[in-house]
């Protein structure tokens, strides 16, 4: 086994996304004379609490920026004409350069219909097919723009995550690179800009058979899963780098003691809220890498802050500051 001391680095997504926020709002400014000021639609539906807080700070961050922002708050009733109806009349728009449908929606509603409803040169979630068609074919590797200089709306997480890499100069080239979990909002593109970054990619998922013997070998160590504390010290490589993008609110004291053993900060935090959040990674785990990402304040930060540099970077496409696709 490789003897790893050295202390791990805290990779602060909070800092990162803080830089990021900054160089958008910047991008904004820069537009102001041109008489363009982008705008984002976040369309709601129902009252799903979590879904809710989101929202709203999404909608706060746009302010913070100086990118215009609209919340639309359709009741739960709606049906999939209504919103067609609806995502119709922002595509058509022209003071809005981004569309987001807040995810999940009620289950009568058909959600893949709608995704694809949206003019892919407003689709800042990256989820439309022709975004993730081109996440592969143009070899993207995160936001802002594709190896050919054009547009390119990838997924928020993922980007979220490369920009992480890449600000704290971690190599991903030639690397190990393993993503445990295939979903279609972080896994698989979260693989893909690997790739398109030359890291060597495994993707792990719930079918995977001894997941632990591909986790070892792994440099980079994407976990998108959602189980709390899933991947434990013996499945890392010391010395990896630690990705962590699950957020799991605990509830249950015995799984603080389990994940949060002697750490008063987080104790307290718990005895005030009654609940805490956990990653994928247990904490026991980010002791043994050389960086990881912490929960909260790592990847969950850089989100927001990839939404909002999609929403310029569609500005400036549609608006053609920017080559178009
Ligand atoms: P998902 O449920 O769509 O996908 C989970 C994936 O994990 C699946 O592909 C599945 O194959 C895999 N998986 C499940 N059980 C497994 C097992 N036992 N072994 C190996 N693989 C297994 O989830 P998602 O939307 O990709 O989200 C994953 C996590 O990331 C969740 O905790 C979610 O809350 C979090 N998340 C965070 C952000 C953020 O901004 N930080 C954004 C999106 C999702």
């Amino acid at each position: 086994m490789n003897p790893h001391t050295a202390t791990p680095r805290i990779l602060d997504g909070i800092a990162i996304a803080a830089g990021i926020k900054a160089e958008v709002a910047h991008q904004v400014r820069q537009l102001g004379p041109q008489g363009i000021t982008p705008g984002l639609a976040v369309i709601l539906v129902g009252d799903v609490p979590a879904s809710q807080i989101y929202v709203r700070s999404k909608v706060k961050t746009c302010g913070e920026l100086g990118i215009y922002s609209e919340m639309i708050t359709p009741p739960e009733t709606i049906t999939t004409e209504e919103m067609l109806d609806l995502i119709a009349k922002l595509n058509a728009r022209e003071d809005i350069d981004g569309i987001l449908i807040q995810l999940p929606l009620p289950a009568h509603v058909d959600t893949r219909r709608l995704l694809e409803a949206v003019a892919p040169e407003k689709d800042v979630d990256g989820f439309h097919p022709i975004n993730a068609g081109r996440l592969l074919a143009e070899g993207y590797s995160g936001a802002t723009t594709s190896r050919s200089g054009k547009l390119a709306l990838a997924p928020c997480t993922p980007a979220g995550i490369m920009e992480i890499l890449r600000r704290s100069d971690i190599p991903i080239a030639g690397k190990n690179a393993v993503v445990i979990g295939r979903s279609d909002i972080v896994g698989k593109p979260a693989a893909s800009m690997l790739l398109n970054a030359s890291a060597t990619v495994t993707v792990c998922h719930s079918r995977t058979h001894n997941l632990a013997r591909f986790t070892r070998e792994a440099d980079i160590l994407v976990a998108a899963i959602g189980r709390s504390g899933f991947v434990t010290p013996d499945m890392i490589k010391p010395g990896a780098t630690l990705i962590d993008v699950g957020i799991n609110r605990i509830t249950d004291q015995s799984q603080v003691d389990e994940f949060f053993p002697g750490d008063e900060a987080r104790a307290a935090l718990f005895a005030k809220r009654g609940s805490t959040v956990v990653g994928d990674i247990h904490p026991a785990a980010f002791a043994l890498s050389g960086a990881y990402t912490p929960v909260p304040g790592g990847v969950g930060a850089l989100t927001i802050a990839m939404l909002m540099q999609n929403t310029v970077t569609a500005a400036r496409s549609r608006r053609s500051t920017l080559d178009r696709a």
